[in-house]
């Protein structure tokens, strides 16, 4: 298996992003916000509460999300979209106790 079928990205699709959290609780989830500044291009565990809106309505997925349950695919694939390790980042709240 390649290390693209692994992942799965949902764009403007708040329904089958939620899904694929409730289905794969120890899964990683990229939020791609893009741009130059790391910090806004984070990796969080798909449990993170940083992942829920805040807001009822608030869309989640109108900022792009790659999923995945194999972290070495994901960080290899963070690597490719954001052009380097240095230009991403882990989530200090989800990560801190891994
Ligand atoms: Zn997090």
């Amino acid at each position: 298996m390649s290390n693209t079928s692994k992942l799965v990205t949902f764009r403007n699709d708040d329904a089958g992003y939620r899904r694929w959290r409730r289905a794969h609780p120890r899964g990683y989830v990229l939020n791609l916000f893009g741009g130059a500044d790391a910090r806004e291009n984070v990796l969080h565990r798909a449990s993170c509460d940083d992942l829920t809106p805040k807001l009822i309505n608030q869309s989640t997925t109108s900022v792009p999300k790659v999923c995945s349950d194999d972290r070495t695919a994901i960080d290899a694939e963070a690597d490719q979209l954001r052009g380097g390790r240095d230009r991403w980042t882990i989530c200090d709240h989800c990560f801190r106790w891994a």
